[in-house]
């Protein structure tokens, strides 16, 4: 008689087991009319790596339920796949690149596009070798990956049906841009960091009065060549005088307007409020209340593109620089420290730079709307909470609907996480030519 191992020794029995499952077609479902079908989409994993604890857990409870199902006579389907991770996976590639000594752009995009597919059939590989190990019934004769012909096909038909509905238009807005990895980033892909950094305190000269000034204060002094002007809040008794004036932005030859926005804060700083509309979020919802000029300073690397002492310098050396000169022309009133919140990168760490791009973006308020009704009405019971905190953190809900407070304001716009694709080289590419120049119009 055989004996039986002391040991449970799952080598010797799980891969056996599972090759059976799969030889059998156990987990193959079909569209079979005669049975009620119940099915689960198996949440994608990114291709950024391996599966964690996470995923073992979450895959191992669909599991279960799916078993369940499949034994109460549902025919039950669920369905596996992998996900590009877009941007997240790009990252990865080139990190593995860097170490081989090979920089992306020499690949060019097409080259770029085989190294992430190679990395793709690497790590897709390894994690569904790693559900397989876990035992998951899924129906692998239906396994997807998000860039596969299908997939690719189904975003591009709702993205142009959304299009022609009206719902995704090409706009200029302000968004979130990584300098390094040169693509815009969503709100949910930026980290904020606490940072020690400085006020800058500048003095900004009233033109047509010699010796006044009025004394703005800046955490990042660069950004002032793009000044288009100087805010107080119409309440401040301290600036009534001067709001309708000229100042003359120190080291351009420009003058800029003195004007009254409730946006600032009386108590904070000086009270005024330097207005650089391409390169802050709240500073474009005030320059389009007044009609500012919308000047770009930086190129996509953040290197300075306005002519003159500081063009093509690096963000931070023109910081350096500026405020050197600054110091130098007696209009630098003091440097205090501060700490703060920096939005950074959170595949790459850079800090990330608020521009005004054009990009494709989605028209939100309507479409949110089903879902902020289910909210209040309570329809959904059981994710009411999670999703009440969601709102209160990321969304405003207002009379009109819902925006997104990356903008400070109630634009009701998001930013479409397709990434702009002359840009970023591995997510998909957007429609047809054809569409875009047609959206441009
Ligand atoms: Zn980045």
């Amino acid at each position: 008689m055989k004996e039986l191992e002391k040991t449970y020794n799952p080598a010797d029995i799980e891969d056996r087991l599972y090759q059976k499952w799969l030889d059998g077609k156990y987990f193959h479902a079909e569209v079979n009319r005669s049975k009620k079908p119940f099915t689960i989409v198996m949440p994608p994993p990114n291709i950024t790596g391996q599966l964690h604890m996470g995923h073992a857990l979450d895959n191992t409870m669909q599991d279960i339920l799916i078993r369940y199902k499949r034994m109460q006579g549902y025919e039950a389907l669920w369905q596996p796949g992998t996900d590009h991770a877009a941007i997240a996976t790009e990252v990865k590639v080139i990190d593995k690149l860097k170490k081989e000594g090979v920089d992306k752009v020499d690949l060019g995009r097409d080259g770029f596009l085989k190294e992430c597919w190679k990395w793709r059939d690497e790590y897709g590989t390894r994690i569904v070798n790693q559900l397989h190990k876990l035992g998951s019934s899924a129906d692998w004769d239906r396994e997807r990956f998000t860039m596969d012909h299908g997939c690719s096909d189904a975003v591009l038909e709702v993205f142009v049906k959304l299009y022609e509905k009206g719902y995704i238009y090409k706009g200029s807005r302000i968004i979130n841009w990584c300098p390094v990895c040169q693509t815009s980033i969503s709100d949910a892909e930026v980290e904020h960091v606490e940072q020690n950094g400085f006020f800058w305190h500048i003095n900004y000269p009233v033109v047509g009065e010699p010796g006044r000034f009025v004394e703005i204060a800046t955490t990042r002094p660069e950004t002032m060549l793009g000044d288009t002007a100087v805010a107080v809040n119409p309440e401040d008794e301290r600036y009534q005088d001067i709001v309708g004036k000229m100042l003359k932005l120190p080291l351009t030859d420009r003058e800029i307007p003195v004007i009254a926005d409730p946006y600032v804060d009386k108590e904070f700083g000086t009270g005024c409020v330097k207005i650089t509309p391409a390169h802050d979020p709240n500073d474009f919802e005030v320059g389009k209340r007044h009609n500012l000029e919308e000047i770009i300073i930086l190129n996509d690397d953040a290197t300075v593109n306005v002519p003159g002492p500081y063009f093509g310098m690096d963000r931070y050396e023109a910081r350096k620089a500026i405020v050197a000169d600054l110091e130098a022309q007696g209009l630098l009133v003091k440097v205090v420290p501060h700490s703060h919140n920096v939005g950074t990168h959170d595949r790459c760490k850079t800090t990330v730079e608020p521009m005004v791009k054009q990009q494709w973006f989605v028209k939100m308020e309507e479409m949110a709307k089903p879902a902020i009704e289910a909210l209040r009405t309570a329809a959904l019971p059981l994710f009411r909470r999670a999703l009440e905190r969601h709102i209160s953190t990321g969304w405003k809900v207002s009379a009109t609907g819902v925006s997104p407070d990356s903008c400070g304001g109630d634009t009701g716009y998001l930013p479409i996480t397709v990434r702009n694709a002359e840009k970023s080289w591995f997510p998909r590419k957007l429609p047809t030519p054809a569409l875009s120049a047609a959206a441009l119009h």
